[in-house]
């Protein structure tokens, strides 16, 4: 079996205005010499990556993404996902909220996503003008274990479901795939459907902080001289809020959006820990719910994976925080 690639990277935001103006403590370091987070007096957790509060945008891509869109154009597939508490900045991180409108360095990883791909792509056809690209991009919410259509206002109630081909391929069949031919298409395609996740039946940020959005790019590279077909696709997932249902004592249809949230990200955790154990790796839980069973072919394998844990520096949220870094450190 080929060589598991999880790494985790941290990034903890700056405090922010309001914070700041209701006296807020910051309970999270960076320490210089290492990716290593230190919480409040000296508990101490490493990673592969450490971004602090001054860390931009671009840094962020350009160590633990840009790699990714490499190996997306060499074949392989990739999922990077956000996971942290609500609030934390893992919208901010990927650049899922107001892709189109933001100005270049507050660019998060989607957008810089979008244009890398389209110059390497651009790149690689002036070397080999044998080969006929196309990158397709599909937009789905995972909202109680049910998929969402969100680049198609018409089936966004219809129930889509999970295949697994006879080459091991994930499908969501009767998700749509719009065909990208340049960034700026690519980004406002998505942005339309950011559209139709703020039409939902409860207000965009409650419903975003319950659900899981998910951005898929399939890239397929088809030779007709020599009939050869290469298929990759990378998945940005902006996970739900890690916060839990102990924490927030929420009652009735939250305590059920709290468990559905928690059987998610449980299952990616314990399938996260599998791929790095070496023992484990032929027995890695994904059918435990739905979020692993849709990135099953992009976990694990030839797949490269980067976990981007988020989390607010506020002495307020240091409950949370300390086990969202238990959590990104356990995947390692
Ligand atoms: P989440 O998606 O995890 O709920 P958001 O991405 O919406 O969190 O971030 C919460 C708030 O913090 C937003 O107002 C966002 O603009 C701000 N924010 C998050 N990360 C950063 C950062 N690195 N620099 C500046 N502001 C940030
Ligand atoms: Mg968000």
């Amino acid at each position: 079996m080929g060589e598991v690639c999880v790494r985790v990277a941290v990034r903890v935001r700056p405090l922010l205005p309001k914070e700041v103006l209701h006296s807020h403590q910051v309970c999270v370091r960076v320490v210089k010499d290492g990716p290593v987070v230190m919480l409040g007096g000296g508990q101490n957790f490493s990673f592969d990556h450490a971004f602090g509060p001054s860390a931009s945008q671009g840094q962020v891509y350009e160590s633990c993404v840009k790699p990714l869109v490499a190996s997306l154009v060499h074949g392989y597939n990739a999922t990077v996902f956000a996971y942290g508490q609500t609030g934390s900045g893992k919208t901010y991180t990927l650049g899922g909220g107001h892709i189109v409108s933001l100005p270049e360095e507050k660019s998060g990883i989607i957008g810089q996503v979008a244009t890398d791909l389209f110059v390497l792509l651009g790149e690689k056809s002036a070397d080999d003008i044998r080969t006929i690209t196309e990158v397709r991009v599909s937009y789905l919410e995972l909202y109680r274990e049910e998929l969402r259509d969100l680049l198609e206002l018409h089936t966004a109630h219809k129930e889509l479901h999970i295949r697994e081909d006879d080459r091991g391929k994930t499908v969501v069949v009767g998700a749509k795939e719009a065909v990208a031919t340049s960034a700026e298409e690519l980004l406002s395609i998505l942005e339309a459907g950011n559209a139709l996740r703020h039409i939902g039946p409860t207000q965009m940020n409650e419903r975003s902080s319950r659900s899981h959005a998910i951005v898929t790019l399939q890239l397929t590279q088809h030779r007709p001289d020599d009939g050869s077909l290469r298929c990759s696709k990378l998945h940005l997932v902006d996970l739900a809020g890690s916060e839990r249902a102990a924490r927030t004592g929420n009652t009735g249809m939250r305590l059920k959006d709290s468990v559905h949230i928690n059987t998610g990200l449980l299952a990616l955790g314990n399938v996260i820990r599998a791929l790095s154990d070496p023992h484990r790796r032929n027995h890695v839980p994904y059918r435990d719910a739905k979020i692993t069973r849709l990135l099953r072919d992009s976990l694990g394998g030839s797949a490269h994976t980067l976990m981007l844990a988020c989390v607010s520096p506020s002495h307020h949220s240091v409950t949370e925080t300390l086990s969202v870094l238990q959590f990104a450190s356990r995947a390692r």
